[in-house]
C-alpha cells in the first residue's frame, strides 16, 4: 500500500492559530490586495438589495458568542488577481444557469457538470471564509483550496422547490457546524425558491456505483491517508449513499474519479489510470480524461442517465414550504456531515499517542456537533 489519498480532512496545526493570509482558490499567499466575493455579486442582486447585511453566525471567538453581521459587499477574502479572473469563467458559466433554475427552464448535463463546480466552489470558498472569520480557533491547516478540489470528487445536489411566498434571498446552512469545519463535505443553498442540498467526498458513491474504490484507507501522520485501491463490481447497488433524504427533491449524481488527488510516498501524481480504463468506466463518463463522470437522475430506485440536451427533468415533483424543508434540510445536512465524519480511514498505522489523540478529538468534535444539531432540531417551532 504506497499511495497516498489527499484527505478531504485537515491537519490539526497547534501552533497555526492565527491564519497567514492565503488565497482561497490556490492557498498561495496573494501577490496583490485581490478580493473575492465567496457569494458572488451576481447572486446577491439575483436574491435583493445588494447592500443588504447578512447574518453570518456566531463569532465563536467571543466567550458571549456575539452575531456576527455583515454588509454582503464585503463579505470577500484574499485572493491572487491571476486566480481571481481564472475563475470568474465559472461565475460566468454559472449565472445564466442559476437564472433558468429560478425561472424552471431546461438543463442539459453539461449544465450540471458546470453547477456542481459552482457549488463546489461555494461551499469550499464558505469553508475558508469562515475560517477566516473565526480566525480559525480550531487551528484547522486546509489540505485544499479551491482550485484543486472543484470537480475532484464524486458529488451530488438534491434540489428541493419552496412554494412561492415572496421571501427571496439567499442562505446557507449546515456550515457552521463543528464537523464541516473539519471537514466541508455536505452544505444546503438557499436561492429565492430553491435548495440545494450538495455533498460531495473521496468516494462518496464509488464503490456501490460499481467503480474502483479503496478496499483499506489508513490515516497516516500528516492528515493525508494511505490508501490500496481495488477494481469495481461494475454493477449498481441501489441506493448510492446510506443516507436517506427527504422525498420529493430531485436527487443528482455524478461519479468523479479523484485523479488529482492520488499521489506516490515522494508526493508525485500516482497513476491509476489502468484500473479505470475499462469500459463500464469510460461509458460512463462525460470526460474520462479529467474523471469526469456522467449525471445521473434517481427515478425511485434506479438512476437515469441525465440527457445532453435541455430538458426539464430535474424540476422538482413537489413544492414545499419554506420554514419546513429549510429546517428539514439543514438537519439533513447535518446528519449526512456526521456519517460521512464517522466513517474515517483507520487509524492502525499511527502511534498509540496519536491515535488516542485523533479518537479523542473525533468524540468531542461528534459529541459538540451532536450539542448543537440537538438544539437545532429543537428549534422547529421557529421555522414551521
Ligand atoms: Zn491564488
Amino acid at each position: 500500500m504506497n499511495d497516498i489519498m489527499i484527505s478531504e480532512n485537515y491537519i490539526i496545526a497547534c501552533l497555526l492559530k492565527i491564519m497567514d493570509k492565503f488565497c482561497i482558490f490556490c492557498g498561495e499567499k496573494p501577490e496583490s490586495k485581490n478580493r473575492e466575493h465567496v457569494i458572488p455579486q451576481w447572486l446577491i442582486r439575483m436574491t435583493g438589495d445588494p447592500n443588504r447585511t447578512v447574518y453570518l453566525g456566531r463569532k465563536w471567538t467571543s466567550s458571549t458568542l456575539d452575531k456576527r453581521e455583515f454588509s454582503f459587499s464585503s463579505f470577500t477574502f484574499p485572493a491572487c488577481e491571476k486566480c481571481n479572473s481564472d475563475f470568474s469563467y465559472l461565475e460566468a458559466r454559472a449565472k445564466p444557469i442559476m437564472e433558468t433554475i429560478l425561472t424552471r427552464g431546461p438543463l442539459d448535463s453539461h449544465q450540471w457538470d458546470i453547477f456542481l463546480d459552482w457549488l463546489d466552489k461555494v461551499r469550499i470558498g464558505l469553508w475558508l471564509g469562515m475560517l477566516y472569520l473565526n480566525e480559525n480557533h480550531r487551528a484547522i491547516l486546509p489540505m485544499f483550496h479551491i482550485g484543486k478540489r472543484i470537480g475532484s470528487k464524486d458529488r451530488m445536489v438534491i434540489v428541493y422547490e419552496i412554494e412561492g411566498d415572496g421571501n427571496d434571498g439567499v442562505g446557507w446552512a449546515a456550515t457552521e457546524l463543528p464537523l464541516f469545519e473539519y471537514m466541508p463535505s455536505c452544505f444546503t443553498l438557499t436561492v429565492n425558491n430553491f435548495i440545494f442540498l450538495n455533498a460531495s467526498y473521496d468516494f462518496l458513491f464509488a464503490e456501490r456505483f460499481g467503480f474502483p474504490f479503496p478496499a483499506k484507507r489508513i490515516h497516516r501522520e500528516d492528515g493525508g491517508f494511505w490508501i490500496e485501491m481495488t477494481a469495481g463490481t461494475e454493477r449498481l447497488h441501489f441506493p448510492l449513499v446510506s443516507k436517506r433524504f427527504k422525498t420529493g427533491g430531485t436527487q443528482l449524481f455524478q461519479p468523479v474519479i479523484p485523479y488529482v488527488h492520488f499521489r506516490s510516498e515522494c508526493g508525485e501524481v500516482a497513476d491509476y489510470s489502468e484500473l479505470y480504463k475499462v469500459p463500464y468506466v469510460k461509458s460512463r463518463c462525460m470526460d474520462f480524461k479529467t474523471g469526469r463522470g456522467l449525471i445521473y437522475r434517481r427515478d425511485c430506485n434506479h438512476l437515469v442517465e441525465y440527457p445532453d440536451a435541455p430538458v426539464r427533468d430535474w424540476i422538482p415533483k413537489q413544492k414545499f414550504a419554506r420554514g419546513e424543508v429549510q429546517h428539514q434540510t439543514s438537519v439533513l445536512a447535518g446528519e449526512f456531515l456526521e456519517d460521512i465524519y464517522r466513517n474515517h480511514p483507520s487509524f492502525d498505522a499511527l502511534s498509540d499517542n496519536e491515535r488516542e489523540r485523533r479518537e479523542t478529538e473525533i468524540e468531542s468534535a461528534i459529541r459538540l456537533h451532536k450539542t448543537i444539531m440537538d438544539h437545532f432540531i429543537n428549534q422547529k417551532d421557529m421555522y414551521y
